[in-house]
């Protein structure tokens, strides 16, 4: 599933190619994603400029001139992809081409979803922060308001696992299971710790983590699993480097013991017995 990497990835890539396009049209061939989409959809989006491409968490949020702006999540198996020219698309199966925006240089930016838990909204700017979707979340985790004292005052006394709390996307937005084991075998705390037990030295090496596991999934273009592409068709190239994820059973590249792997909340969780405490 895609998480804020890959969501940031995108939106840089999406930048350099698509900012400044209108949209001469668009096609809607799936109408039960999901959300509920406008009804005039087309006709509203229909000659819009695409002025900024932002982020927040795992949501991606195209301005377009005028009021409005078109919200995306990209769900279990969402892509969001500029088809120009040359463009190879036996990626991605047509049939799940939900949404086409037809720009005006004759390229095409196509939401794809097999599994369809992805989202296209339209939205009014003036609306965008009291959205259900963004209302509740967490500060963004590479900001400087997610600093140790902030995550020290959200662990106190709680007994939810530590990979639970940096996955609560009201805590922290944008941390999925990946980046979580990460991040924690990074700080070497083991992730079903009671997060009130947590030692202040531990919390400060979880926060100083977070951005560095995170801007090298970033620099990497994210992480690969089953359907991920960036906006060009591409994958992720940070699986190679994950260094517990999906690792079980394989060599820690610290200290050379086995990888292990527990459920914590119904989720898979990876980590180095001896690195991590
Ligand atoms: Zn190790």
């Amino acid at each position: 599933m895609p998480e804020l990497p890959e969501v940031e990835s995108l939106r840089r890539v999406l930048r350099r190619s698509a900012l400044g396009r209108s949209i001469t049209d668009a096609r809607i061939r799936e109408i039960a994603l999901r959300r509920r989409r406008t009804p005039d959809f087309a006709e509203r989006v229909r000659g819009r400029t695409i002025h900024e491409i932002r982020r927040r968490a795992k949501y991606l949020i195209l301005d377009l001139d005028g009021d409005d702006v078109l919200l995306f999540h990209l769900g279990m198996s969402g892509s969001l992809t500029h088809r120009g020219r040359g463009f190879d698309n036996s990626e991605f199966d047509p049939r799940h081409d939900h949404v086409d925006f037809i720009l005006d240089d004759g390229s095409h930016l196509v939401f794809n979803d097999p599994r369809r838990f992805g989202m296209v909204r339209l939205v009014a700017r003036a609306d965008l922060p009291g959205l259900a979707e963004l209302r509740g979340l967490g500060p963004e985790p590479l900001s400087p308001e997610f600093d140790a004292a902030y995550l020290a005052g959200k662990a106190r006394g709680k007994r939810v696992a530590i990979k639970n709390l940096i996955m609560d996307q009201r805590i922290v937005a944008g941390i999925g299971n990946i980046y979580a084991s990460e991040i924690l075998f990074c700080a070497k705390v083991r992730p079903g710790r009671r997060s009130g037990r947590v030692r202040r030295a531990e919390i400060e090496a979880i926060v100083a983590a977070t951005p560095r596991v995170l801007r090298a999934a970033i620099g990497s273009n994210g992480t690969t699993f089953r359907s991920y592409r960036d906006s060009r068709g591409q994958p992720g190239r940070f699986a190679r480097r994950l260094h517990v994820y999906g690792r079980d059973g394989e060599p820690c590249h610290v200290c050379g013991a086995m990888v292990r792997k527990s459920v914590i909340g119904q989720r898979a969780s990876f980590y180095c017995a001896r690195c991590q405490k």
